[in-house]
């Protein structure tokens, strides 16, 4: 694989400077760059901002709030970690050192990936008495009061996708220890057409 001699020179190998930066940022926005925000949000929440991207990406910037336009994210003093094919780790590198300084480079690969996987096993499991899963803001009535404004529902909130639902289950579940209560709400989740298929999947224990 052909890799530019500036890589070897921008790209940090040691660890050390995701543990201490202030902000963390991701550069990609396939599976991969979601996978490694998935796995550094879950370990530094606080610090880490967003997946980045630019005029290609820009497309994506609706359907995922952790998406940000380069322009607008505060890089500096940052970490960035690479996540994308390695054919357009060079073409990135030399984008980011044209428009930005004071930041550090990491590549996403099988090495930093472990290094994440270990950090996960270190968060302490959570215990909780009670876990809310909503299935969208659908219902049959339309009280006055509703407290969860189900009759004032935008039309995209009507129904959570079941598939959404489940990858959010599996990933949130392996951070507990004990769940007292999942409780699954809506609206009203007896109007939710795949509430069957729900109930079977938590009852199943997959994750
Ligand atoms: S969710 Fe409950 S309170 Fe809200 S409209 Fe439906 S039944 Fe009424």
């Amino acid at each position: 694989m052909y890799i530019k001699k500036y890589i070897l020179e921008e790209v940090r190998k040691d660890f050390e400077s995701i543990e201490m930066a202030k902000r963390l940022w991701i550069y990609g926005y396939s599976n991969l760059g979601r996978n490694a925000f998935n796995k550094l949000h879950s370990i530094w929440p606080e610090k880490t901002q967003g997946i980045i991207v630019t005029e290609n990406g820009k497309r994506s910037l609706r359907s995922n709030k952790s998406i940000i336009e380069i322009e607008k994210a505060d890089i500096s003093n940052s970490v960035i970690v690479i996540a994308t094919n390695p054919l357009f780790h060079s073409d990135i590198i030399h984008m980011l050192k044209e428009k930005h300084e004071n930041y550090s480079v990491y590549i996403y690969d099988e090495v930093l990936d472990d290094w994440l996987n270990d950090k996960l096993k270190q968060i302490p499991l959570l215990e909780t008495k009670f876990l809310s899963v909503c299935v969208g803001q659908a219902c049959n009535y339309k009280c006055k009061d509703c407290a969860n404004f189900a009759p004032f529902a935008k039309r995209e909130n009507l129904r959570y996708e079941i598939d959404a639902i489940k990858k959010d289950l599996k990933n949130i579940m392996p951070y507990f220890s004990i769940i007292d209560t999942l409780h699954i709400q809506g609206g009203e989740p007896f109007v939710y057409s795949d509430l069957s298929m729900l109930i079977e999947y938590i009852g199943g224990g997959v994750w």
